[in-house]
Order: structure tokens, then sequence, then C-alpha cells
């Protein structure tokens, strides 16, 4: 399909995205087209596009990994997915599906990994390419907004609410109830969880208590750790940390109990000291969660479909990214931001 659609391109690590044309790529054997209809805003695009982590993308690149649309063209061979389908073009963009990672459903660590809207461009664009075995299938009912923030901020917090291991009727900390968090919150209340959520945020933990949070914290209280270890009765059982703040990550090992997991999720550039004592001595387990693998996606993606999870979305256009990204840094997007491309 050739032609020309418009983009958001990151020409140069920590400048303004540049809108330009691009050209409309045309599937090879094995890819397929997508018209987009809608792209959230997840703070890694930021992360990306300022080239926060030690494996850079390419320049110039395209970001985006939560676009949703429309299948338009299908390369040679391809038979996963078929013309007019809804398909959504994640993070796993896709894997090599022979080694241990990907015969073991652990795709998202395989070594040959493409990354949407890092290594492969995404879906700030009006049209993405896509590897057909590696696309979430959005369920009917769901519209392609509703659908976009499932895809990268759903996954990820109901992939890393499992990786605790906390069980129903067991306490979980959402720390960070941003993009991720206020879903997260969403998925654990739907798995049976008793849920803390924590943040810098007074009108983030307003909206985290609406959500249906049982306590809400404050991180910029005097010891928010020793705050959540008395409302929990000794510390909760999981803790999902999705702040983009590296002092979360310290505070939610001391917000862990006794034998409980603290799963890493947000990925601030920089390291975290382990307190080798506490960790140790309590038996915690610090475990690293990296969105989720294809099945992870289709249960993702039912919670929504069901309705028992719902993003709050505010609907921008592609034009406006700039600040979008802006507001994303200084942690003023209330949820999610979609990019919408009805219009376009
Ligand atoms: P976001 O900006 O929407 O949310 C981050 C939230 O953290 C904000 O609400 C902010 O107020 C809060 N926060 C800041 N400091 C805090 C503190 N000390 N304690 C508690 N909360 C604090 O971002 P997002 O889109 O939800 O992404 C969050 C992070 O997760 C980013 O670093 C992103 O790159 C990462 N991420 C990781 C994966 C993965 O697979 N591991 C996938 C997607 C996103
Ligand atoms: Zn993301
Ligand atoms: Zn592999």
């Amino acid at each position: 399909m050739p032609g020309k659609m418009k983009a958001a391109v990151v020409e140069a690590f920590g400048e303004t995205l540049v809108l330009r044309e691009w050209n409309i790529p045309t599937p090879g054997p094995g890819q397929i087209l997508v018209r987009t209809e809608a792209c959230g805003v997840c703070h890694t695009d930021l992360h990306a596009a300022r080239g926060d982590w030690p494996a850079k993308p390419t320049l110039p690149f395209i970001p985006g990994h939560e676009g949703i649309g429309v299948v338009v063209a299908l390369g040679p061979g391809v038979t996963a997915v078929k013309e007019g389908d809804r398909v959504g073009v994640p993070w796993l963009f896709s894997a090599c599906g022979h080694c241990e990672h990907c015969l073991s459903a652990w795709e998202t660590v395989c070594a040959e990994a493409e990354f949407g809207g890092y290594t492969r461009n995404g879906g700030f664009a009006e049209y993405i390419l896509a590897d057909p075995n590696y696309v979430a299938h959005i369920p009917a009912g769901l519209e392609a907004a509703e659908a976009a923030p499932i895809i990268c901020a759903g996954i990820t917090t109901y992939k890393g609410i499992k990786e605790t291991e906390a069980r129903p009727g067991e306490c979980i900390v959402i720390s960070g109830a941003g993009g991720l968090g206020h879903l997260a919150i969403q998925y654990a209340k739907a798995m049976g969880l008793q849920v803390c959520a924590v943040d810098i945020d007074d009108g983030k933990l307003a909206h985290a208590t609406r959500l249906g949070a049982d306590v809400v914290v404050n991180a910029k209280g005097d010891d928010p750790a020793q705050a959540v270890r008395k409302a929990t009765g000794g510390g909760a059982h999981g803790v999902r940390i999705t702040a983009a703040s590296l002092p979360a990550f310290k505070q939610g090992i001391a917000m862990t109990r006794k034998r409980g997991t603290c799963v890493l999720v947000g990925l601030p550039p920089g390291e975290v000291p382990l307190p080798l004592f506490s960790v140790m001595a309590d038996c915690i387990t610090v475990r690293g969660s990296f969105v989720g693998n294809r099945q992870d996606m289709a249960e993702a993606l039912a919670f929504a479909a069901r309705g028992q999870v719902k993003a709050d979305i505010e609907f921008q256009p592609l034009s406006a990214i700039n600040a979008v990204f802006d507001r994303l840094q200084k942690a003023e997007v209330p949820s999610r931001v979609v990019l919408d491309f009805a219009g376009s």
C-alpha cells in the first residue's frame, strides 16, 4: 500500500518528537499492516524517547506499543489473522518461537524478541507493520480506545500481580497509581485481593479509592513503609511497584511482609541498593516482571471485555504528543492518555 502517513518520530533522544510524514510500510512475507484507530501513551514511550535505558532504539523511530487498529493488508503466507480483524500491536512485537524461553511461554525474555515502538516502529502513526503471530486479538465488544491501555498497562499489571503469588484475601500494595497502577487496582480487586495503593499525588490516591483500593498511603509522608506495615498488620503479601521513580523501590521492599514477594515493574533509570539483612532475614522474594506472554494478554483483555477492568482515558490527537509527554514527566496525567486516530 504505497503512500504517506502522519507519524510522531523520535529523531534525537531527549528532544521533542517531530510530527512528520513517513512512508506507509508494505507488509512482507509473514507480516501484516494495521490501520491505527487508537494508541495509548505509556511512560515507557517517554523512557524510549529520552534514551533512558542501556539498550537504546536506533534513531529515528516511531514510539507507541498500545496501538489498536484494523488489519488492512496481509503479506504472503499470513493465516493467523484476516483483513478486517481488530488487533493490537504490543510491546512484545515478535520472538523467535523456538528457544527455551519461547518453548516455556516466556517469549518476553527471548534473546531475539523485538519490541514495538522501540526496536520496531510503533503506534504513534496512522499505520503499523506487525507480526500476526504476536498481535493481541481484541475481543468483540471492546472499543479500540478501551483496549489500547490493556495491551501494555493492563497485561503488565495483571502479570505483575500474578507474579507476587498473593492469594485471594491477602494484601497487595500497588505502588504508583498512574497508567499501570489504576488498572492494577482493578485487576487486584477482581482477583479477590485487599489493595493498598501508594502514590505521591493525593488526586491519584482519591481516584484509587474510587477504583476500590481498601487503603491508600501517600509516599510523601514521613515513613510510607511504616504506614503500610501498620495498615496491613506487618506488610503486604505482595508488592507490585509501577512507580517511575527510584525511591519507590526501596520503600516497596520495606512494605513487603515476611516471606512476601516484591515485584519490580517500573523502569526509572538507575539502580536500587538491596537491604540485604531484611531481605534475607525476612525471606523476601524480589522479582522482576516484564509485560506478559500471549496467554496473559488474552486473559488481561478478557477482564476488560467482561467489564471488570476499565481504563480511565483522556483522548488527545497525535499532534498533542509533546504536551502529553511533558505532563507524563511531571506525573500530571491522571490515568492514561489515548491518541485518537478516528478523525485522521
Ligand atoms: P505513569 O507516569 O502513568 O505512573 C507513574 C506513577 O508513579 C504516577 O502516578 C506517580 O505519581 C507515581 N509515583 C512517583 N513517585 C512515586 C513514589 N515514590 N511512590 C509511589 N508512586 C510514585 O507511568 P506508567 O505508564 O504507569 O508506567 C510506570 C512505569 O512502569 C514506567 O517506568 C514504565 O516504563 C514502566 N513499565 C514497565 C513495564 C514492564 O513490563 N516492566 C511495562 C510498562 C511500563
Ligand atoms: Zn508500556
Ligand atoms: Zn525465543
